[in-house]
């Protein structure tokens, strides 16, 4: 485990504000139908860090219940105005309520560029093409 990092995330409106400790080694890339689907993108980046280091600032996340591709149930919180992902972890039926892992969205961070993902998950629904971009032609802006 490498030292903890404290994040600091919002939601696009605002309206969830949040800090919490993260171990950068636990950052991951998710290519699971689940995280494609609800991200709109072709996989998800994520950070694990612990329930009871969440600290959450301003606002309530509103919670969404599915049954992942594991199998298990999960609680997925979201920004209710927005629309922006914050965070998925186990239901409380299953691990207690501050002792969850929650793995946090890493787009809504401002350390996202130090959170390099050290594995890659559910990669046998991973989207061929979002493996190579870097060779794609570079933009700074809009095209
Ligand atoms: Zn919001
Ligand atoms: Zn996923």
């Amino acid at each position: 485990m490498s030292e903890l990092m404290t994040i600091h995330g919002s939601c696009h409106c605002g309206d969830i504000v949040f800090e919490a400790q993260a171990d950068p080694d636990r950052s991951v890339i998710c290519h699971c139908t689940d995280c494609q689907i609800m991200s709109g993108g072709p996989y998800r980046s994520i950070v694990q860090v612990k329930e009871a280091t969440f600290n959450l600032l301003q606002g309530e996340p509103k919670p969404y219940f599915k049954v992942g591709d594991s199998g298990n149930r999960r609680e997925l919180c979201f920004c209710a105005n927005c629309g922006s992902h914050i965070y998925a972890t186990s239901v409380v039926e299953d691990v207690p309520l501050g002792q969850r892992m929650l793995g946090i969205r890493t787009g809504l961070l401002q350390e996202v560029a130090q959170l390099t993902p050290q594995v890659q998950v559910w990669c046998q629904s991973k989207v061929p093409w979002a493996q190579n971009i870097a060779s794609l032609p570079e933009i700074q802006g809009q095209s």
